[in-house]
């Protein structure tokens, strides 16, 4: 039997990952063809790839501009933090609204952006996001602080913090999935 190239045998990525690996040219990249160590190969959906071709293809999907950045940046965090005021009369409705809070994000950004995409993007939009959420989330913890002083807080006490957090981290999260960001990873 053949071995497809681009697929390291088992005693390759054992040699590797094992305490005395040696840096053994097992791989070759699937686009270049360039013969790259296993420790230098970088898994990609269509194989294996070298670090360069990898870099490349980020570049080439990469059309933001660098305004673009800020832009993602601040729509996400303005968004997020007008959302979150919301959160007290919300409840567990919360949970359905977040992920929407989220395609808004994600929608207002890319209408701004003129469709230009990138990795930088994404990043300005899951920190936005979860930037945006804070003031919230500092605002309802403050009050548990200061009674939790002999008393643990109730699980009550502390609903509101936890709507807020939810809130922040399933708006962020549904942002970054909306941009595509979990995947390009
Ligand atoms: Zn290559």
């Amino acid at each position: 039997m053949t071995e497809p190239t681009g697929i390291p045998d088992e005693n390759a990525a054992q040699a590797a990952s094992g305490p005395h690996a040696e840096e053994e040219v097992t791989l070759r990249c699937n686009r270049c063809g360039k013969p790259i160590t296993a420790r230098d190969a970088v898994l990609t959906p269509t194989g294996y790839r070298c670090k360069e071709c990898v870099r490349g293809q980020q570049k080439a999907f990469d059309t933001t501009q660098r305004l673009d950045i800020v832009f993602g940046f601040l729509i996400s965090a303005v968004i997020t933090f007008a959302g979150s005021w919301l959160v007290p009369r919300l409840g567990f409705i919360t949970l359905l609204v977040a992920p929407g809070v989220g395609l808004l994000i994600h929608n207002a950004v890319r209408a701004a952006v003129n469709r230009r995409r990138g990795r930088t993007l994404n990043q300005a939009v899951l920190w936005g996001s979860i930037i945006g959420a804070l003031p919230l989330v500092i605002i309802t913890l403050i009050p548990l602080l200061t009674i939790s002083g002999n008393i643990v807080p109730s699980f009550n006490s502390a609903l509101p913090l936890i709507w807020q957090v939810v809130y922040s981290v399933m708006t962020a999260s549904s942002a970054y999935a909306q941009a595509g960001g979990i995947r390009v990873k």
